[in-house]
C-alpha cells in the first residue's frame, strides 16, 4: 500500500498511530536540528518532522528534497507545540521515521500555494500545476458535487440522461459555429452543437418525456469573462407541460441546489418580472436583484423648463443611491467620466444631493425652482443623505441601459455587491422577436423553435415584433444562469416562424427538414430549459470569471496555451480533407 492515510485527515484523536502517508513536497524548512516539510495531497497538508539528533541520515535525506519531489514517508503521529489554527491538520505533526523519494521534480515556474506569484499567462501554461492549488482545486470539487446534485435531483424526478452527437449539423442559435471537415465527405463540415436543442425535441417526438445531459455546447463567439468558447450546460426537455411546470421543475432543482451546496433554503417562490418590466425598471434583461435602485422616469416632472438637455430628451430617468449624498464633488465627476466612457456611451449625468434639512441640490439648480425639485424627490422616495444620479437621451431603450450601467457601477462602489448575498428572479413574457436595423429583418430572440403566446398569435400577421414568447430565463445577482421556453409542435406554426424569420421555403426545408417531418408523425406538446452548469458553479464559488471552475480552460483569444491549439495542421492531412488554407494577411 502507497498510503494508509491521506494528508488531510490526520486529528488529534490519531496521536501515537503509525502511517503511511504519500504527496508533493510543498515547502521544506530547516530549524536548527530540525527540518519541517509540508506534505500535500489532494486532501490536504500534513506537516512532517525530521531530528537530526534522532536520525542524522535520514535528516540528511530530507534536506536534499526540492519543491514538488513526490514523496513516501511512515512515520508517528504527534501533538504540535506549536498549532496552526488555519490548517485542518493544524493540531499534528508526523514524525519520520522513513522516507521515499518517488520522484524528483525540476522547480516549478511558479510558486504551487494559494498566494502564487505566478500571473495568469503562467498559471495557464502550466495549468496542471495550477490545480495543484486547492483554491483552485476546491473550485473543481465543487463544479462535481454540483453536476452530482443535479443528476440526483433530476433522476428523482424522473429524467433520462440521453446523449447526443457532437458531430451535427448547424442549428442557427445566434452564434457561429465550429465546422469540422469530413475526410469521408469530401467538402463537407460537420458543426459543433452550440446546443442540442433539435435533438432533444426529436427524444421528445419519441416518447422520452423528460430528458437530461449535462453537455458541451460549442460557440464561436468573441469570449467575454463569463464566455467560453465551448461550456457545459444541464439541458433539459419535457413533454406534456406547461411553461409553469417547467418553471417549478427547475426552481426546484435551484433550490435542491442552494440547499445541498451552499446550506441555503429559500423557501418563498422566486420573484418573476416580465421581460417590459426588467427593461423598464432595470435597463436589463437580467437585473440584480440583490439591491434597489430602481430607475424612476421623470419626463413628466422635469421637461419644460428651459434645460434643453432634458428639454429635447425622448428618456429621462434616474436612481436613488441611498446614503450617497456624501460622494464628494470628485467622486461624482469620476461617475460622469464613468457614463461618458465610449462603454457606456452617455453625454453627461445630472446629480442631486439630498440635504440633512430635507431640501434638494442638485447640478441643474439654476433651471429648477425647489419645489421642482422637491417632486422629484418624493418620485424617488428619497431621504436626506440619498444622492439622486439621472440620465437622458434621445433613444429610451438605449439611455436605460446606460442608466443600467450606472446601476450596478454605484452599487459595487457602496458594496451592495455581496457575493454571499442571492437574489433570484425568472425574467418571463421576452418578446419572440428582435428588429436589427442592420440587418432589416426579424431574428429569434430565443431561437426559432420558441412558441408564441397563443393570445398573441394573430399578432404574427399584424405587428411581429409585439408578439411575446413562452419563454423565460433565471437570472441570479444579474447573471442569466439558464434559459427556456415552450416549443412550436405544430409544423404549420413551424413553418410560419421560417417564414417572418426570413427562411426561405427550400432553406428551411435543408436545414430543418428532418424536425418539420418528425413533427408530422405525432408530436407532443414540450418545452425545456438549459442551465449553465459553468456559470452556476462560479456563482456558488464566489468567482469573476467562469474560466476558474473550468479544468483547462481556453483565454480571451479561444487558445489552450497549455497544448498550444488551435495549431496549424500539415499538408497531408489538408490534401486528405480536400482542403486550401488561404490567410489573408
Ligand atoms: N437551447 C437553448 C439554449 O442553449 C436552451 C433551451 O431553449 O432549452 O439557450
Amino acid at each position: 500500500m502507497y498510503r494508509t492515510r491521506t494528508c488531510g485527515n490526520l486529528r488529534l484523536a490519531d496521536e501515537g498511530l503509525v502511517v503511511t502517508l504519500a504527496g508533493w513536497v510543498q515547502k521544506t524548512r530547516k530549524m536548527g536540528g530540525m527540518t519541517f516539510v509540508d506534505l500535500r495531497d489532494r486532501y490536504g497538508i500534513t506537516q512532517l518532522v525530521f531530528n537530526q539528533e534522532v536520525d542524522a541520515a535520514l535528516c540528511e535525506q530530507a534536506n536534499k528534497l526540492g519543491r514538488e519531489y513526490v514523496i513516501q514517508v511512515t512515520g508517528t503521529v504527534r501533538e504540535r507545540s506549536s498549532k496552526n489554527p488555519h490548517l485542518a491538520t493544524g493540531d499534528i505533526e508526523l514524525i519520520v521515521s522513513k522516507l521515499v523519494v518517488l520522484n524528483t521534480a525540476v522547480t516549478p515556474p511558479f510558486t504551487i500555494e494559494d498566494e502564487t506569484d505566478g500571473g495568469d499567462d503562467l498559471r495557464m501554461k502550466y495549468r496542471y500545476l495550477d490545480l495543484r492549488r486547492s483554491c483552485v482545486r476546491k473550485n473543481l470539487e465543487l463544479r462535481h458535487k454540483m453536476a452530482f446534485e443535479v443528476r440526483s435531483y433530476l433522476d428523482k424526478q424522473g429524467f433520462l440522461e440521453v446523449e447526443t452527437p457532437v458531430l451535427i449539423k448547424s442549428t442557427p442559435e445566434g452564434a457561429r459555429d465550429f465546422v469540422v471537415p469530413s475526410r469521408m465527405n469530401p467538402g463537407q463540415f460537420y458543426a459543433l452543437p452550440q446546443s442540442p436543442q433539435t435533438f432533444k425535441q426529436l427524444l421528445m417526438v419519441s416518447g422520452f418525456d423528460r430528458y437530461f445531459q449535462i453537455v458541451k455546447c460549442f460557440r464561436d463567439e468573441d469570449l467575454r469573462a463569463d464566455r467560453q468558447p465551448e461550456f457545459t450546460q444541464i439541458d433539459c426537455e419535457m413533454s406534456f407541460v406547461e411553461q409553469e411546470d417547467v418553471i417549478q421543475t427547475f426552481e426546484g432543482m435551484a433550490k435542491h441546489l442552494f440547499k445541498t451546496i451552499r446550506g441555503i433554503e429559500i423557501k418563498e417562490p422566486f420573484l418573476r418580472m416580465t421581460w417590459q418590466d426588467a427593461m423598464k425598471y432595470y435597463g436589463s434583461d437580467k437585473p440584480d436583484l440583490r439591491f434597489g435602485m430602481k430607475f424612476v422616469e421623470l419626463m413628466d416632472i422635469m421637461k419644460g423648463y428651459g434645460f434643453s438637455v432634458f428639454d429635447d430628451a425622448a428618456y429621462i430617468g434616474g436612481i436613488c443611491a441611498e446614503g450617497a449624498a456624501s460622494y464628494t464633488r470628485k467622486q461624482l465627476d469620476a461617475l460622469t467620466e464613468f457614463v461618458k466612457r465610449p462603454q457606456v456611451g452617455a453625454k453627461g449625468m445630472v446629480y442631486a444631493r439630498v440635504e440633512d434639512n430635507g431640501n434638494v441640490k442638485s447640478s441643474v439648480d439654476k433651471f429648477y425652482s425647489q419645489e421642482v425639485l422637491q417632486q422629484m424627490k418624493e418620485a424617488f422616495n428619497a431621504k436626506p443623505g440619498d444622492l439622486i444620479l439621472i440620465l437622458s437621451g434621445d433613444d429610451a431603450m438605449k439611455t436605460r441601459k446606460q442608466l443600467c450601467e450606472l446601476r450596478l457601477h454605484v452599487a459595487e462602489q457602496l458594496g451592495l455587491r455581496d457575493k454571499n448575498k442571492f437574489a433570484c428572479l425568472w425574467v418571463v413574457d421576452f418578446p419572440l422577436f428582435e428588429w436589427s436595423e442592420e440587418d432589416q429583418r426579424f431574428y429569434a430572440m430565443h431561437h426559432p423553435f420558441t412558441s408564441p403566446k397563443p393570445e398573441d398569435i394573430p399578432l404574427l400577421d399584424t405587428d411581429p415584433g409585439a408578439v411575446r414568447a413562452n419563454a423565460y430565463d433565471m437570472v441570479i445577482n444579474g447573471v442569466e444562469v439558464g434559459g427556456g421556453s415552450i416549443r412550436i409542435h405544430d409544423s404549420q406554426l413551424q413553418d410560419k416562424m421560417f417564414k417572418l424569420l426570413g427562411f426561405t421555403e427550400e432553406r428551411a426545408q435543408e436545414q430543418f427538414g428532418f424536425l418539420m417531418n418528425a413533427f408530422k408523425y405525432g408530436a407532443p406538446p414540450h418545452g425545456g430549459l438549459a442551465y449553465g452548469l459553468d456559470r452556476w458553479v462560479s456563482l456558488f464559488a464566489g468567482l469573476d470569471s467562469i474560466r476558474d471552475c473550468i479544468a483547462f480552460p481556453k483565454n480571451n483569444s479561444g487558445r489552450d496555451v497549455m497544448i498550444d491549439a488551435p495549431s496549424a495542421i500539415d499538408d497531408t492531412q489538408l490534401d486528405e480533407l480536400c482542403l486550401k488554407v488561404d490567410v489573408k494577411e
